[in-house]
């Protein structure tokens, strides 16, 4: 019996900051990992007032707005199915959609016009600048005081939750991957009091909180989020969590889920997978040699 290994945060060559890789070769290098199951969450970001507003399509830049591109990231996506429809890999369309405010009508058609399976919401940009992105955070942060900062993305955070477009927050204290050097050991308290009622509205919304794995690639101990907050999210009635590694490249496929499943099964806290937007318990095997 092999282990269930999944994999919920997955870029394919249809982003800027991705690697060529594309949905096939993930899906081979999935097979040759013995996941179970691996669900493409390609970038969409809209804020019309960033430079970067494109996706590449066929190695082109492509405008995010025309989205004609999602045809293809799907017509993709059915092809790998359908080829590997004898296979132990489920494989899954989500998107990534980064949220900020003024962009709700054109999520709003892309949420509601294609077939996805599963919806991740999350903040890379706090007033049109990248905090996710190592070259241009620090323009951010360098500004602004801790407390700005932690005004800034729980505001744009509970909005996000409250346009009910998305089904799960991906990297929910994503502050910390470049802001820990500029707010020092307060990015690790930031969310302390204003985390939970975003919390309890998730919570009361059903929507997800994932684990994503990347902080290790950055040299961050913890994953995102810590697991303070990932305490917090289970007792604010939390039920849904996913696990993703964030991959925008092959090697990064698959890595550090089987510690983030040991971690959920250890707060007593459930591993879900998602399909047309439902969200579906993925027990994690106990008959494996891992658990
Ligand atoms: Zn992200
Ligand atoms: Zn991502």
């Amino acid at each position: 019996m092999h282990n269930q290994r999944i994999d919920y945060h997955v870029h394919p060559n249809y982003s800027i900051d991705a690697s060529p890789a594309t949905i096939e070769d993930y899906c081979r290098k999935a097979l040759a990992l013995e996941l179970t199951e691996i669900c493409f969450c390609t970038h969409v970001e809209l804020d019309p007032e960033r430079k970067e507003k494109f996706v590449i399509l066929n190695g082109q830049k492509w405008s995010v707005y025309n989205l004609d591109w999602l045809d293809n990231y799907f017509t993709e996506i059915w092809q790998a199915q359908e080829e590997l429809k004898n296979s132990v890999l489920k494989i899954k369309a989500g998107v990534e959609i980064g949220y900020c405010p003024g962009v709700e009508n054109y999520i709003e058609r892309i949420v509601n016009d294609y077939p996805f399976d599963f919806v991740l919401g999350a903040i890379h940009c706090l007033d049109h600048i990248s905090i996710s992105s190592q070259k241009e955070s620090p323009y951010y942060f360098r500004s602004r005081s801790t407390e700005t900062v932690r005004e800034e993305y729980f505001t744009v955070l509970m909005e996000a939750v409250k346009t009910g477009f998305f089904d799960c927050i991906a990297h929910i204290d994503l502050y910390r991957r470049y802001g820990s050097q500029f707010l020092g050991p307060k990015a690790f308290t930031l969310h302390r009091g204003v985390i939970e009622p975003i919390l309890a509205e998730m919570s009361r919304r059903g929507m997800g909180v994932e684990i994503n794995t990347s902080s290790r690639r950055r040299g961050l101990k913890e994953f995102h989020p810590t697991k303070e907050i990932l305490e917090l999210a289970v007792k604010s009635g939390v039920e849904v969590f996913t696990v993703g590694s964030d991959a925008h490249s092959l090697e990064h496929l698959g890595s550090g889920i089987e510690e983030a499943l040991t971690l959920l099964k250890e707060m007593s806290a459930s591993n879900y997978v998602f399909s047309q937007r439902k969200p579906i318990p993925y027990p994690i095997a106990s008959n494996s040699l891992f658990y």
